[in-house]
């Protein structure tokens, strides 16, 4: 089997209905399509409503742009000093060296971006000012390569990267953000291994999945290959509407993570990126979702829920709050059942 591109390849897999077809070509017109193997395998044609599907497979919502909606949901581009670079916060650099992704998610932050007719691969001379950069700013304590997905590059090009970054010496940590492992788990092989520690530097892997199927065994496997290799795992989720806006599968997915390894670390409000509405619940709910991890599910399993503020203000925790100022040095605290105590105790 090969990866899914096109309206008709889709039908073909029976992943659309002959019905649904001008639909997905509309929005082939205007968005990335691809689903691999490994994910086509996973979706359940007679559920309607597969949260795999649901993620991957285009739908004419889509084409429903909304008036808070834009192009670059987290400004992005306001902060790109030099081509490939963003850098936002002071100590770390994103370094988008290619805008390409094993799979395209029907949520996508970046859609205008990434894709056939996105940003492509930066140049070789792109890259020479991009590790410039990286080099003259001594405050840079962490590259994280994203884009895209950094793991679609040849084992060869990621060596090569990692081997600039093991040139500058205020660079202490390399980051990856990917959805391989789980999307194209037997591409996590020996020499994809031993060019993710080409730098000699920490390396952390922050894996992307949005519901516990996404964690097959294949899946797990590619994990524990990493993990075992020495290179740290993380997760990042995004909370979505008939995907994972539901305690149980939220609760699943977090176990499934540490399970494998990997340390729950962000789950992301929905970034307001254009034809996405649908995937959109309200913050309240997001929090409710939230609050119910708690107690129900160990200390290990918790995310930080987050939201980029739009216009590239950064990252901002938006958590529902568990204490309360009561004043006289006094606060409400809530415990994991939602009921409240004073803290300090009353004598
Ligand atoms: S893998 Fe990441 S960058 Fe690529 S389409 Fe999905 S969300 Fe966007």
């Amino acid at each position: 089997m090969r990866t899914i591109r096109t309206p008709a390849e889709l039908l073909e897999a029976e992943l659309i209905s002959p019905e649904r077809l001008r639909e997905a070509e509309a929005v082939a017109e205007r968005y990335a399509i691809a689903i691999s193997p490994a994910i086509a395998d996973l979706i359940d044609r007679t559920d309607p409503n597969d949260p795999i599907a649901r993620q991957f497979v285009p739908h004419s919502a889509e084409l429903e742009v909304t008036p808070e909606e834009r192009e670059d949901p987290i400004g992005d581009l306001t902060h790109s000093p030099v081509e490939g670079i963003v850098h936002r916060y002071p100590d770390r650099v994103l370094l988008k060296a290619v805008h390409v992704c094993p799979v395209y998610c029907r949520f996508c932050f970046r859609r205008e971006m990434v894709g056939p007719q996105g940003f492509g691969t930066l140049s070789p001379e792109a890259m020479d000012k991009a590790f410039a950069y990286i080099a003259e700013h001594r405050e840079i304590w962490e590259v994280i390569l994203t884009g895209g997905d950094p793991l679609v590059l040849s084992p060869r090009r990621l060596s090569e990267i990692m081997q600039r970054l093991a040139e500058i010496d205020h660079v202490k940590i390399v980051r990856f953000h990917t959805r391989v492992p789980v999307v194209e788990p037997d591409r996590v092989d020996a020499e994809l291994i031993a060019a993710l520690k080409a730098s000699g530097k920490t390396t952390y892997l922050a894996l992307h999945a949005n519901h516990p199927r996404e964690l097959t065994d294949e899946a797990r496997s590619a994990c524990g290959r990493l993990v075992d290799a020495g290179i740290a795992m993380l997760s990042q989720s995004v909370l979505l509407k008939g995907i994972n806006d539901d305690p149980d599968v939220l609760a699943r997915l977090m176990r499934a993570f540490v399970e494998t390894r990997i340390k729950p670390y962000y789950l992301h409000h929905p970034d307001l990126a254009p034809g996405t509405s649908h995937f959109r619940l309200s913050i309240e709910e997001g929090q409710a979702l939230v609050a119910s991890l708690r107690g129900r599910v160990s200390g290990l399993c918790q995310p930080t829920y987050i939201l980029d503020i739009p216009g590239g203000y950064g990252k901002a925790v938006i958590a529902p709050g568990t204490i309360t100022n009561t004043g006289d040095g006094c606060y409400a605290i809530s415990d994991f059942r939602g009921d409240s105590h004073a803290y300090p105790p009353e004598a």
